[in-house]
């Protein structure tokens, strides 16, 4: 992941972006999907083989994340904001599969869609289906909400909570702000080139808020024990999801990619994968954010 977040150069091509982003974005699938699966190995398992088993699922489980992402620049070349449909539903089925090969499920077995900050889940083998509250998302959204006004014709057109300033408080000189799955946008972006342009960007970065999902995985064990000692928990957790990657995807664009400000923004891999795959420019040649 560092040798990826190393190619902020501004001589690397877009087609060199698209090679590294789905080597990041398998590899990340790889990881979180082989440590997770070691994590909860059952009875029995050798754990070279719950490894091997999470990181090949994960692997394809990223890829499939990387082809959501790319489906982003759908939305930029054709100007039209319903591909964001398209681009989460390939996206959440390869998180799924992440997901699943890092609780050591069988790669079908929980297949979830997320709607703002409601996570729709269904398992497969039981054919139950449960809405889920993702309680950072909750928060990230009761947040944006105090920022700006509803724009409902944009969520509904793109599947994405969508809320309107005249300026962005904490970010003045940004037209766009994406925290947890939705978007604040200033009120001067009309729907012109620019702003499918800054619609598709904003769309891969809610995608990598959530691709570190197979993490949450890593908790089983420790919730397995918490419904054991606690019934309060046993009842509340199956209607509500704890998704840390928000706070971990925090950790990596702040801490790891030194972002959003200044020089670094160029060097920034978050900022380049949104711009690289939904426009194929340099996020330098285009401050969205
Ligand atoms: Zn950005």
């Amino acid at each position: 992941m560092l040798l990826l977040m190393a190619m902020g150069r501004q001589t690397i091509t877009a087609q060199d972006y698209r090679g590294a982003s789905l080597l990041y974005n398998g590899l990340i699938g790889a990881v979180s999907g082989g440590v997770g699966s070691v994590i909860n190995k059952h009875k029995g398992q050798k754990w070279y083989k719950a490894f091997a088993k999470g990181f090949a699922v994960g692997a394809g489980g990223g890829m499939i994340m990387y082809g959501g992402k790319r489906i982003n620049s759908l939305i930029s070349v054709k100007s039209e904001l319903s591909y964001g449909y398209l681009s989460r539903f390939v996206f959440d089925m390869g998180n799924s599969i992440v997901e699943n090969a890092a609780a050591n499920r069988n790669f079908w077995e929980v297949v979830h869609y997320d709607v703002g900050f409601i996570r729709l889940e269904l398992e497969t083998t039981k054919l139950r289906f449960r809405p889920r509250l993702m309680a950072s998302t909750f928060l990230g959204t009761v947040f944006l909400a105090t920022q700006g006004r509803f724009d409902v014709p944009t969520s509904l057109a793109s599947g994405t909570p969508t809320f309107r300033t005249r300026t962005i408080s904490y970010a003045p000189r940004l037209n766009g702000s994406t925290l947890t799955n939705g978007f604040l946008l200033n009120d001067t972006l009309r729907h012109n080139l620019f702003f499918y342009d800054i619609y598709a960007h904003e769309m891969v970065h809610t995608f990598q808020f959530r691709e570190l999902a197979g993490i949450n995985q890593f908790f089983n064990p420790l919730k397995t024990k918490w419904k054991e000692r606690s019934t309060w928990y046993a009842k509340l957790s199956p209607w509500i999801y704890g998704d840390l990657n928000y706070e971990l995807y925090g950790l990596n664009y702040f801490l790891i990619n030194g972002g959003p400000e200044g020089k670094h923004y160029c060097r920034n891999f978050l900022e380049n994968e949104a711009e690289y795959l939904s426009t194929e420019r340099n996020a330098c040649d285009f401050k969205a954010h």
